[in-house]
């Protein structure tokens, strides 16, 4: 059985007393949701004064990127995956959409940024997915595929199990524009099927698949009806407590 995943993305949102506040008013929100695990990635300068807010509670903490290096050295503005779990987080989102528009992370960047994640323990939340172009020219699906075969190039089987991909179609991201359940299954279906013949079965039934793009509490209970939907990056609905605890508490 895949355990649901519901993880919000704060982006470059909220001072760190904006985000403690918001963390604090998420943890009795969601304390009962045992159904899924609750993600919440705050900005850097924020993660420690929210993983020490959130300890002991079922909330975890996930950072919005990493370096690729695995080692301290000199590459200013970087921050290593051993700083991040310092600071409390036990996830990464590596490879979203906006990262790989406007700060040239490309899938070779994003393999190396996921060996990182997995050398110190931390959970790769990976993104993947099309732009409008892309699927209004019937590419979705080659596009998704070079995608995961550039970013998880020369993974294992085993390693590909502790990572988390999420599908999240640009043309989705802070659009309001949401794929449909249909459109959405069909492609976490598409990408299973690729991780199977890649990997192995077992890699591809474990593997947890989550939707982003335009997720809010009125859409997402049909979403998680869909068999290979296991959960949701959520962006705009998750930056408040009370929007985004509806999500957590969906209908199933
Ligand atoms: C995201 O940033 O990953 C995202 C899906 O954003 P939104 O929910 O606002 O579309």
């Amino acid at each position: 059985m895949r355990k649901p995943i519901i993880a919000g993305n704060w982006k470059m949102f909220k001072l760190i007393s904006d985000a403690v506040a918001t963390a604090t008013a998420l943890k009795p929100l969601v304390a009962n949701a045992n159904h899924c695990e609750v993600v919440i990635a705050p900005p850097f300068t924020a993660l420690k004064a929210v993983a020490d807010r959130l300890e002991g509670s079922n909330i975890h903490v996930s950072a919005q990127d990493l370096a690729p290096e695995i080692k301290h050295g000199a590459h200013t503005g970087e921050v290593c995956g051993d700083m991040i779990k310092d600071a409390g987080c036990s996830h990464v989102i590596i490879g979203h959409s906006e990262r790989r528009a406007m700060y040239g992370d490309t899938d070779a960047v994003v393999n190396r940024k996921i060996r990182a994640a997995l050398h110190f323990g931390l959970t790769p939340i990976v993104c993947i997915g099309e732009t409008l172009d892309e699927r209004d020219a019937g590419n979705a699906e080659k596009v998704v595929a070079t995608q995961l075969a550039q970013s998880l190039a020369e993974l294992t089987a085993s390693e590909v199990i502790r990572i988390v991909l999420a599908y999240e179609p640009v043309w989705a991201i802070g659009t309001g524009r949401t794929a449909t359940p249909e459109q959405a299954q069909q492609m976490h279906a598409f990408i299973r099927q690729w991780i199977a013949q890649q990997f192995d079965a077992t890699a591809a039934s474990d593997l947890r698949i989550l939707y982003g793009g335009s997720v809010k509490p009125e859409n997402i209970s049909d979403l998680m009806r869909a068999a290979d939907i296991d959960g949701a990056l959520v962006g705009g609905a998750s930056l408040e407590a009370e929007s985004f605890s509806r999500i957590v508490n969906y209908e199933w």
